[in-house]
């Protein structure tokens, strides 16, 4: 079974085409194809909704016809047309959703709506070291943090979660302070390997809060003060808040995750989300993993920020499993608001 997928939710359009065999077989990418936002958006500093969507309507298309060409597929060689249909904005789903159906309308095939954060949460079963359920994931995104047991697909119990800001948005908020450009995340990343982490005293949020909830907040606001306190702020003193700020974010994402595990009795760990990509946070988990005889497992570097395999393959495994949310009249909405355990 040949499933094509289509990311729309936030600034990155993804196509992909994804084969299915019986449930025992993790299913395989026969391409994928990625178109990002990011030097349209970065003049503003961040995501502009309505520049996004317009986007997405010149991408899917053209990238549909790559994804087809690139796996020596035609059209109707595609039995189910996958989208995400939330979370994220609004009218950038829209453009997603509307093309997937359309195009299962057109070729007579059914379509499933796809919840991006378990594209996220399942990406590393197209890694080179697939995880095996059950597992805690630590899913770390632009926006969203939470702590989840995975049972199975579709089993999934919330442990803990932000309480104000994601991960994702901490790296991006004070890259921004720092005058980083946007996305901040890799770029503040970039400029840490230069500084020294313990040169800035930053808080550690609900570290000892005894419960699995994340506080990212306090942060941001710790790192505009330590600017405003430095009366020039040269290179170095970037650098070392650079690195100081992302060892704060890295030490309470490993702290936490370390804390489910335990919570959980759960031997195995899997990241998904944008922030996955981070090489401090995966230095520090694979350490402290290794000491506790924890597994851990990684989406591929490339398919850790947004991506269309991510919800191919979601939609696959719910299918192999007889449990996809599949539509044969091709009427379709979105849900740019959708917690995860709710679907
Ligand atoms: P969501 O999935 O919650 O809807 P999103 O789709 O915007 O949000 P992702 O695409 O998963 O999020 O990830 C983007 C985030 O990952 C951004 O906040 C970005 O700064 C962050 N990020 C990407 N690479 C790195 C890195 N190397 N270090 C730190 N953060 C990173
Ligand atoms: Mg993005
Ligand atoms: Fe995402």
């Amino acid at each position: 079974m040949n499933i094509l997928g289509v990311e729309s939710s936030c600034d990155e359009t993804g196509v992909a085409l994804v084969r299915a065999g019986p449930k025992q077989q993790i299913p395989e990418l026969r391409a994928h194809a990625l178109h990002s936002q990011i030097d349209m958006h970065q003049a503003y500093g961040g995501v502009v909704p309505e520049l996004a969507s317009r986007d997405h309507i010149r991408r899917v298309l053209p990238l549909t016809r790559q994804v087809l060409a690139d796996a020596g597929a035609q059209l109707s060689d595609i039995d189910v047309v996958a989208f995400t249909q939330g979370p994220g904005l609004a009218g950038a789903l829209l453009v997603g959703a509307g093309v997937a159906c359309s195009l299962g309308a057109a070729l007579g095939k059914p379509v499933v709506g796809v919840h991006h954060l378990e594209g996220h949460l399942l990406s590393p079963f197209l890694s080179k070291d697939p995880p095996q359920f059950p597992f805690v994931a630590l899913l770390v995104s632009g926006g969203h943090t939470q702590l989840m047991r995975v049972d199975d697909v579709a089993s999934y119990e919330l442990l803990g979660e932000t309480i104000d800001d994601a991960a994702g948005e901490a790296f991006d908020k004070s890259a921004k302070l720092m005058g980083l450009g946007y996305p901040g995340g890799p770029a503040l990343a970039r400029l840490a390997e230069f500084g020294d982490a313990k040169a800035f005293d930053l808080p550690r949020p609900l570290l000892h809060s005894g419960n699995l909830d994340f506080s990212f907040a306090g942060l941001k606001t710790a790192v505009r003060t330590q600017l405003m306190k430095l009366a020039n702020v040269c290179e170095q003193d970037k650098a070392n808040l650079a690195a100081s700020t992302q060892e704060a974010i890295v030490e309470l994402l490993v702290r936490k995750s370390l804390a489910a595990l335990k919570e959980t009795g759960l031997k195995r760990l899997v990241v998904a989300g944008g922030v996955g990509a981070n090489a401090r946070l995966r230095e520090m988990l694979n350490a402290e993993c290794a000491k506790r005889q924890v597994r851990v497992h990684y989406p591929e570097l490339s398919l850790c920020t947004d991506n269309g395999a991510m919800i191919a393959l979601a939609a696959a495994m719910r299918l192999q499993r007889g449990i996809a949310k599949t539509s044969t009249d091709h009427t379709f909405n979105v849900l740019p608001r959708w917690p995860l355990h709710a679907a």
